[in-house]
């Protein structure tokens, strides 16, 4: 029998290629506009077929429930205190913001969206901030207000507000991912605004890359990828850009709220991209991390497995320096 063994599993490595042929996958990509931004949708499908106008609609049908901007979406009428039932979107999105929230020591917390608006980076204008304007709106922001019972979104305080603005753009990823694979497609990337899904190999062997930025000298340098990173099944999703931020007095600012305190986060770390097993909780830990700040950010990154870590901070002179855990492995580009 021993002897035979070597010829059966040939046989049946055989017999795997054929049946996967991946030699005939063809890779199809395009281009479209979604929630404010650019997406991009690249995989490979034996006869092409072209599932763009299927994704299109899949994200019209997720902005019902999720657009912040909408003020017909179900988030609004959630918001608003008119609707309490969670959608297919609305359910696991909500469920992950809450594990996230407990996680991270409310670093992230979807409930912020009173102080985004009073900060200005909502849909109004900003405000007159002032320290008990802060105070009054901190009474009914925290996820631990807020919980599902019977599939009902039960509010402990009626003020309370969502902003999935920090988790919604990878779990489009997600959905946009998931879609393809009930497609039959098991190599793909999904792009929205810098955020991604990619999963399987490529037929040529080789895995999806992404470029990483290592940070310029100079504000207007010109944006240069000195890194590839390879992606194996993982979402990554970047949150704050060192080179985007305001300064008031000196002090640079990003559009990131630490909740507990109410105001804008003012440490030096001034991006973070997050690698993790789906692009929604990549978005989420990328806006936490941002709240946590570097050392805290990539003590968490350490302790868990699953995820890793780029972060772009500045230093006392105001130098652009970069990190990365343990867990990545960075190549130069020229490789
Ligand atoms: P991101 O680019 O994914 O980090 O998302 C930033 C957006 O998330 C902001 O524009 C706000 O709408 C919202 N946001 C700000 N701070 C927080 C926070 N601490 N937790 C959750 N969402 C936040
Ligand atoms: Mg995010």
């Amino acid at each position: 029998m021993k002897k035979h063994f070597p010829a059966i599993l040939l046989l049946t490595l055989i017999v795997f290629s054929c049946g996967r042929k991946p030699a005939d996958q063809k890779l199809v990509q395009f281009k479209g506009v979604a929630f404010g931004t650019y997406y991009s949708v690249s995989y490979y499908e034996g006869e092409a077929v072209d599932y763009q106008e299927s994704i299109d609609s899949l994200f019209s049908v997720f902005n019902q429930s999720l657009s912040y901007y909408n003020p017909a979406s179900l988030i609004s009428q959630i918001n608003r205190g008119e609707a309490d039932q969670p959608d297919d979107f609305f359910r696991p999105v909500f469920i992950r913001a809450w594990e996230i929230s407990a996680e991270s020591g409310g670093a992230f917390d979807a409930t912020v969206s009173p102080l985004v608006n009073a900060w200005g980076f909502g849909f109004k204008n900003k405000e007159e901030v002032t320290p008990a304007l802060i105070d009054s709106l901190l009474e009914f922001v925290g996820f631990e207000k807020v919980y599902l019972a019977d599939d009902r979104i039960v509010k402990l305080d009626d003020r309370v507000q969502f902003d999935f603005n920090a988790i919604a753009k990878g779990y489009a990823a997600d959905v946009a991912g998931a879609f393809l694979e009930s497609k039959g497609i098991e190599v793909y990337l999904v792009e929205i605004g810098g955020d991604l899904l990619a999963r399987g190999v490529k037929p040529d062997g080789s895995h999806w890359r992404i470029g990483l930025e290592l940070p310029a000298e100079t504000m207007d340098s010109p944006q240069e990828w000195n890194y590839m990173v390879e992606i194996r099944d993982n979402g990554v999703a970047t949150s704050g850009n060192y080179r985007r931020y305001f300064e008031e007095n000196g002090q640079r600012y990003s559009h990131t709220i630490d909740p507990q305190t109410g105001y804008p986060v003012k440490h030096n770390l001034l991006s973070v991209s997050v690698f993790a097993p789906d692009a929604m909780s990549a978005d989420a830990y990328a806006t936490a991390f941002m709240v946590m700040g570097l050392d805290k950010a990539l003590a968490f990154v350490e302790a868990r497995e699953e995820l890793d870590a780029y972060f772009i901070s500045s230093n006392e002179e105001g130098e652009f320096t970069s990190l990365a855990s343990s867990g990545l492995s960075l190549k130069s580009k020229s490789n």
